[in-house]
């Protein structure tokens, strides 16, 4: 469900914890666009209003000052920051030139339970369809 978070000055939402599959019940409240607090849905059938210290604490990362917002690409020594554009043409070139002078099976990926089964989808083909190689794997398929 999108919220227009910046025309709204508190709002509260429940929602479904991401961090693990057990899928904890979340009420998240948002003040001009921020999050200021995380707490176990009482509502939720899955935690009763529980949570773990992940569920509850994890979203403080968001407002770190050392997040990262936007892309960077280290010049002459230096962190810079760059477009996306410029960002993913450095990478995508650097990627070229590994695969160039070792091969696709010099890359390999281990996807993540914590993301959607899209995601690991489309991790899967990235490597074997773009990349070229097997070498794929991830916690999700235990
Ligand atoms: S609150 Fe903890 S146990 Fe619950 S879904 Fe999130 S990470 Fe998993």
């Amino acid at each position: 469900m999108a919220v227009e978070m910046d025309t709204i000055e508190t709002v509260t939402k429940s929602t479904i914890c991401s961090f693990c599959g057990t899928g904890c019940g979340l009420s998240v409240t948002a003040k001009d666009g921020r999050i200021v607090s995380v707490v176990g849905d009482k509502n939720s059938p899955v935690s009763h209003g529980e949570t773990c210290v992940k569920g509850s604490q994890a979203w403080t990362y968001s407002q770190s000052k050392d997040r990262l917002t936007y892309p960077m690409v280290r010049k002459n020594g230096q962190l810079v920051k760059v477009t996306w554009e410029e960002a993913l043409q450095v990478i995508a070139d650097g990627v070229r030139k590994v695969k160039d002078a070792s091969g696709a099976d010099a890359f390999g990926c281990f996807s993540s339970s914590r993301a959607t089964n899209e995601l690991n989808f489309l991790a899967q083909k990235l490597m074997r369809q773009v990349i070229g190689t097997n070498n794929i794997d991830s916690c999700n398929r235990t």
